[in-house]
This record gives C-alpha cells, structure tokens and sequence, in this order.
C-alpha cells in the first residue's frame, strides 16, 4: 500500500506517548509532506527569527505506526524519494553555531532553488544534495525534543541520510512511532552556522520491520558506505559510540579478531562528522560496502 500524510499531523518531540496518524504494515509506502525546521514561519525575508515562536521548531511528520514493530525489532527505512520545494531558508547568529560569538545579532535569508542549484546570492550558487535532519522513532524512555538527537534518531543532521540510502533504526515501543521532517536542501558535515539550507517538501519511505535484528544506534547505509551513527553531548563522545558500534557489527558479519577489526577499520574506515551544533553533537564511523558487502546491515 501507499499511504500519504499531510503536515497537519506533526510532533515536536519524540515520544511512547504520542497518538499515531496512520496505522501500516511493513512494507508499505508513506509519501510524508513536511514542513521546514521554522514550521514554515519564514517565507520572505520581512520574517524575522527575532519574532519567530520558538515553540515550533523541527516539526517531524507523523507518528507512523507500523503494525509488526515491537521493542528490539530494526526498522529499515528505504529513502526512495525527497522533493523540496523552491524555496528555503538559511539561519545563524548571535551564540549560535560555531561562529555565534562573532555576530551581534540573529540572521536568516530567503533562498530560491532553481535548477537543482542553491541561489545563495548573485555570484554564488551550488548544486543541491536534498537530506533528511530529523528522523527517528519513539525514544526508549520520555519525551526527547524534535531538535535533540539520539538513539532513536532525531535531529541527527546527518547528509548521508539523503535520496537512495537505507536507514537502520532501534525500535523501542510496540509500532515503532516512525516521523521525519526538517529537510535541508543542501547541508555541509558540522552544520556549523546551525541551519542548513531549511526547505519544506515531500519525502516517500519504505517502511519494513526486522525481527531477530536488534541494534543500539541508527545505522545508514548508502551505495558506497555503511556508516554507525551516535549522538552524545561531546564529539569525542560520539565518535567512540560510532566506532564501538561498527566493530560490533563487524564483529558479527566477518569472523575476525578484534585487533583484525581494528586494524581493518583503521585502514579502511573513516570518522566523520555528521554535527556539532545541536543539544547532542553526532558522529559516524563509514565503512566502504566493499567490506560489508551483501549483509544487510
Ligand atoms: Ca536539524
Ligand atoms: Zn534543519
């Protein structure tokens, strides 16, 4: 089947306690309409983030209720499609992102996209590389905000979650409680001035349920890499959790020893940084599919 929802049904935090929207199988298709991370509060540039209510931020579509998804189950999403719309966003400013405590005050600009390239002003423009930032599922316990990363997913601003990829992620609640939202038409690794180029528009997902597979962390797997994600309130944090993460999953497709896995992912793997400028900062490890080849994840 395929189902469409609107951006009527949205959350703000992810959480067990949250109504579901819609009710599907595994298997079934979801074209899922989303607004931008400022609930599509700025659209001209007399918007301005000084009156914005910051009470609806990184709205997420949904939640999706998966019919087989119990705790410990992995629920595969297959990123078949992202459209975004014409227009965007980009935000920064005073004591936001890396570069905060150089600037006085709060910042934002209107972008079009025309051609599949970013209008960023009259010199510069750039190709388009359409990504998912928050995307996740219903956290073990509480509520966790929409801009907060984790576990179970959310705002993990990760550009390998893009048109194509495969992501992997724990279920922690009977159906799971599947949303997404926040595209960014083009984001760098680090996010660092905060936002990426914020855009509304229309994501179709697979949704499929995987018994006798447990994981701890979101896994994305591209056409080139398999990459463990991890969210932790330090980047040093986070890169350990990511590569403790891929020896584990290593460890369980290929018989080798640790020190074989470790020498192997230092020669073949790489850390990356997904971002460094929400609540929890997120870190990869990406292992090229050469090594992985035919396992799932
Ligand atoms: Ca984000
Ligand atoms: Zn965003």
């Amino acid at each position: 089947m395929t189902y469409k929802i609107s951006i009527d049904n949205h959350i703000f935090s992810f959480s067990k306690e949250n109504e579901p929207v819609l009710f599907v199988k595994s298997g079934d298709e979801i074209e899922i309409e989303t607004m931008d991370c400022f609930a599509n509060q700025i659209k001209t540039d007399a918007d301005k983030l000084e009156t914005l209510n910051w009470d609806r931020v990184n709205p997420a579509t949904g939640p999706i209720y998966i019919e087989e998804a119990q705790a410990g189950d992995t629920l595969k999403v297959t990123i078949k499609k992202i459209q975004i719309d014409g227009t965007a966003v980009v935000a920064t400013g005073k004591d936001l992102g890396v570069l905060g405590h150089k600037m006085e005050s709060l910042y934002s600009k209107v972008l079009k996209i025309k051609d599949e390239k970013v209008v960023f002003n009259e010199n510069i423009n750039f190709p388009v590389n359409p990504m998912i930032g928050v995307i996740g599922v219903a956290p073990e316990e509480g509520s966790i905000n929409c801009g907060t990363p984790g576990s179970h997913g959310g705002n993990m601003d990760t550009k390998l979650i893009s048109e194509g990829s495969v992501l992997y992620l724990p279920v922690f609640t009977e159906g799971a409680l599947f949303a997404l939202g926040d595209l960014h038409a083009a984001m760098g690794d680090g996010e660092i001035g905060v936002s990426g180029v914020e855009v509304a528009g229309k994501v179709t997902v697979k949704l499929e349920v995987l018994k006798n597979k447990s994981i701890t962390n979101p896994i994305v797997k591209t056409n080139d890499v398999t990459a463990t994600i991890a969210s932790a309130p330090t980047l040093d944090e986070a890169v350990t959790i990511a590569t403790e993460n891929m020896a584990k999953l290593l460890k369980e497709s290929l018989s080798l020893s640790i020190e074989e896995i470790a020498t192997l992912m230092s020669a073949v793997g790489n850390v990356q940084v997904c971002q460094v400028v929400d609540p929890e900062k997120t870190a990869r490890f990406a292992i090229p599919n050469i090594i992985l080849e035919a396992k799932e994840i």
